[in-house]
């Protein structure tokens, strides 16, 4: 049976994680509308050629230039693929637009799932990493110090690196971007009874079960 679903997730939630397992396990392939574009345009598919023209003429690429892109894809990929919208719909107009898209090729939007994370767990995990500079071993201020203060346990290392983005405010600018991008589509999947929540605090292979059994479930007529 063929999957239409839309995966959504703040960053950390290990939304990119989940995807990639479910092309691997499922051949899903996962349609991220800035990839679609960059491919079209190199490719100089009718779409992609369009596309081009208005980029190089300093606009933006409207929604019917993104429908067509993403209506190109499927025909490529033809009517057997399942596949997970990334990123895409932003806009109550694009989920109208992607309804159509999907119905005209004999789809449908199965399921919406949403990677829930807990903002400050999340900014608990996150401003404590780091890792070491030498080997790349991760460690936490508080879960996860080396055995030996400022020695890297696997390589001996003393040299220790943070990564810049690992602080409290971008992780918190993050999750507001994140709530204001999705604000507009999950009311009108809400209201379809397709949208289904998973914890994205859990472990990997957790989340990985339950995403599974939400696309064994049964779907909306
Ligand atoms: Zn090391």
């Amino acid at each position: 049976m063929t999957l239409n679903i839309i995966l959504l997730g703040p960053p950390g939630a290990g939304k990119g994680t989940q995807a990639s397992r479910l092309e691997d396990e499922h051949g899903m392939v996962q349609l991220s509308t800035g990839d679609m574009l960059r491919a079209a345009v190199k490719a100089g598919t009718p779409i992609g050629v369009q596309a081009k023209a208005v980029m190089d003429a300093g606009e933006l690429v409207s929604d019917e230039i993104v429908s067509g892109l993403i209506g190109e894809r499927l025909d490529q990929l033809g009517g057997d693929v399942s596949v997970i919208f990334d990123g895409y719909p932003r806009t109550a107009a694009q989920a109208d637009a992607l309804d159509e898209i999907l119905d005209v090729r004999g789809r449908k939007l199965d399921h919406v799932i949403e990677l829930l994370v807990e903002e400050d767990a999340l900014v608990d995990r996150i401003t404590g990493r780091f890792s070491c500079a030498t080997c790349g071993a991760g460690y936490h201020d508080r879960y996860k110090l080396p055995k030996v203060a400022d020695t890297c346990d696997q390589c001996g290392g003393h040299d220790f690196k943070r990564r810049p983005d690992d602080n409290e405010e971008t992780v918190r600018t993050r999750m507001a971007e994140y709530r204001a991008k999705t604000a507009p589509i999950l009311p009108i999947y809400e209201a379809r009874g397709i949208v289904t929540h998973v914890d994205g605090m859990a472990d990997i292979d957790v989340v990985n079960d339950a995403i599974e059994l939400i696309l064994n479930s049964a779907t909306a007529p």
